[in-house]
C-alpha cells in the first residue's frame, strides 16, 4: 500500500509517498496496554526524528500527553495543533485510534523538512476514552496568550472510515 500525506500551503499542495509497508508495520505496533501504546508512540516519534519531546501530566491518567513541536521560521507565527489520542477503549484499538496516533510522527517527519509559516504541535493525547482527559489537561494549561496563538486545531481519530469532517 502506498500512503500519501498532503499538506496545503497557500495555493500549493505538497505530498510525500511513504515506502511500501511502512504504514502496515506501524499499524502492527498497536498494543492492548495503554502504557505500551504510549512507549511505542514515543519511540516512533524519536525514530522519525522528533527530538525534544515534551510530556504533559494528565490528571486521572498514568500516561502523560506527548508533544512534538516544530517551530515556525518566524517567532511571531501562530500555531496549528494536530492531535490524536493513543489510548484505546479496549483490545488493540487499531482503528480507534492507532490509525490517528501513528500518523502524528509521519506528519511531523514530513513537515520538519519544509519551510513553516506556522508552529506545529503534534499531540498524542492520553485518556481520551476516559472522558477527554488529555485534551482537557492541555486546554486547562493554556494561558490567554497561548490560546490566542492557535490558528487551527486538527483531530485525527479512527481514520479511513468516512470522509474528512470540518
Ligand atoms: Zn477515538
Amino acid at each position: 500500500m502506498v500512503a500519501v500525506l498532503a499538506m496545503a500551503q497557500s495555493q500549493t499542495i505538497g505530498f510525500k509517498i511513504i515506502d511500501d509497508g511502512v504504514l502496515e508495520e506501524r499499524l502492527r505496533l498497536a498494543h492492548p496496554k495503554t502504557q505500551e501504546r504510549y512507549q511505542r508512540l514515543r519511540t516512533l516519534f524519536e525514530k522519525t526524528g522528533c527530538t525534544g519531546l515534551r510530556e504533559q501530566k494528565v490528571r486521572g491518567s498514568k500516561e502523560p500527553n506527548l508533544i512534538c513541536a516544530l517551530p515556525a521560521d518566524e517567532a511571531s507565527a501562530t500555531t496549528i495543533v494536530v492531535g490524536a489520542h493513543f489510548d484505546s477503549a479496549g483490545g488493540d484499538g487499531v482503528l480507534d485510534n492507532w490509525t490517528g496516533a501513528i500518523l502524528l510522527p509521519s506528519l511531523a517527519a514530513v513537515l520538519r523538512q519544509q519551510p513553516r509559516r506556522h508552529t506545529f504541535q503534534f499531540f498524542g493525547f492520553a485518556a481520551e476514552e476516559k472522558g477527554l482527559l488529555g485534551s482537557a489537561a492541555y486546554l486547562k494549561a493554556l494561558d490567554a496568550e497561548g490560546r490566542k496563538r492557535i490558528a487551527a486545531g486538527i483531530t485525527m481519530d479512527s481514520l479511513g472510515l468516512t470522509s474528512t469532517k470540518c
